[in-house]
């Protein structure tokens, strides 16, 4: 069984989907590991630290040769795959609804790729859950980026010169993401409140030592649709919400939103005469930018200016933490492939009716296999 570790190609992708942790554990079960040259190092791992955990090391073309698994934290474009053996797995987060063409090809190359952001959000799965490991992460960087930006403090602080007040953060959407950044800007000391059009997190955010903020006179909305996932809400409930934020939201100094609705683009939260209303110098951080934004005016890629208020649109926000984000994400990976090692197969196998197994499988046999995809 020879496990390849592929050098991420995207553009500003800095992480690694194996650390010399997992590449020991993966030689501990029988498999040889290939990593290509130069892979760790935008994550700070050198390619001698991968030797001295048991791999070999070499370009790209010889870790593929022969290899029955391609490790990748972004899918790997199918034209770099060149020599791929037949039924191989490809093993990352593909991206499969935005990067149809390319789960096309790997059909074509008869490589059986598995999407790990398919995962299913069941508590057998959780710890190979690397939409939770790189989110967390992502809640916790967007508020240092907000503490960056912003020309103030966070805390309260009573000085010889004078007092300095607390920040007011307002967290939109308390998913994993969200969760971190209440509780990453309570321990810089700002006040906090946040919302979420699912009932369930209020309780959440209370425990953190921030402020709800619910929409109450829409009656009868749980917000709270399959696996934990938002639904698209009513127009009343909309409207509603839309002026329940206008009133706080022109009170906060920092905005962080973090809003998703999956296999839609990210409801809009934030609209320009908002944005308008906060205070110069506020700084709101889009962490959904990628998927369309919560907010007017943010830019992919970019921080923007608009009435004197600073929109933060970081890409990949979980690389700019590439140590930590490629150690967790290596271990989901390693913990998912784990659980279905087979011993006497010398691998991991993936029971057809397994419910891990039909959520992430995409292509098997040259034919895209997946029903998520198939639905579309
Ligand atoms: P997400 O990234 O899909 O969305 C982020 C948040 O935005 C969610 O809380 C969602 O309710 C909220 N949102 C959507 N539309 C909104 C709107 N119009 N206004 C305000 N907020 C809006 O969510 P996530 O971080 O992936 O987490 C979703 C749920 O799944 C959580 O309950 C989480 O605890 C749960 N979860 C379960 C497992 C597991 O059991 N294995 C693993 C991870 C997460």
């Amino acid at each position: 069984m020879k496990i390849a570790v592929l050098k991420e190609l995207a553009a500003g992708e800095r992480r690694v989907s194996a650390t010399p942790e997992t590449v020991k554990k993966f030689t501990g079960l029988g498999a040889e590991v290939a990593v290509e040259t130069g892979a760790g190092a935008s994550a700070s791992i050198s390619d001698d630290a991968y030797a001295a955990a048991g791999a070999t090391l070499g370009p790209r073309a010889q870790v593929i040769a022969g290899a029955d698994m391609l490790l990748g934290v972004q899918g790997p474009d199918p034209a770099s795959l060149a020599g791929l053996k037949q039924g191989a797995w490809i093993v990352a987060g593909l991206n499969p609804f935005g990067e149809r063409a390319r789960v096309d090809g790997y059909a074509a190359l008869g490589a059986e790729a598995l999407a790990m952001e398919f995962m299913p959000r069941i508590t057998r799965a959780q710890s190979m859950d690397i939409l939770s490991s790189q989110s967390n992460l992502a809640g916790y960087k967007a508020v240092l980026d907000a503490a960056a930006e912003y020309g103030r403090a966070f805390p309260m602080m009573m000085t010889a010169a004078g007092t300095v007040s607390a920040a007011r953060v307002f967290v939109m959407g308390v998913g994993v993401a969200g969760l971190q950044a209440i509780a990453t800007a309570r321990r810089l000391g700002a006040q906090v409140s946040a919302t979420d059009v699912r009932a369930a997190t209020k309780e959440q955010i209370l425990s953190l030592g921030a402020k709800p903020i619910f929409v109450e006179q829409v009656k009868g909305i749980e917000g709270e649709g399959t696996g934990g996932y938002a639904t698209e809400m009513s127009d009343e409930y909309k409207a509603a919400q839309a002026e329940l934020v206008s009133s706080h939201i022109a009170k906060q100094d920092i905005v962080i939103t973090t809003a998703l609705i999956p296999g839609r683009p990210a409801p809009r939260l934030i609209s320009d005469a908002q944005v308008a209303s906060m205070r110069p110098g506020s700084v709101i951080i889009d962490l959904a930018v990628e998927q369309g934004g919560n907010v007017e005016g943010a830019l992919a890629g970019e921080i923007v200016e608009k009435h004197g208020v600073k929109i933060v649109g970081h890409r990949n926000v979980p690389s700019r933490l590439a140590a930590d984000a490629s150690a967790l994400f290596a271990r989901n990976l390693f913990n998912f492939l784990s659980v279905f090692w087979d011993k006497e197969a010398g691998r991991p196998v993936l029971p057809d009716d397994d419910e891990i197994a039909q959520a992430i499988r995409l292509t098997r046999g040259g034919q895209v296999v997946n029903a998520r995809l198939l639905a579309q």
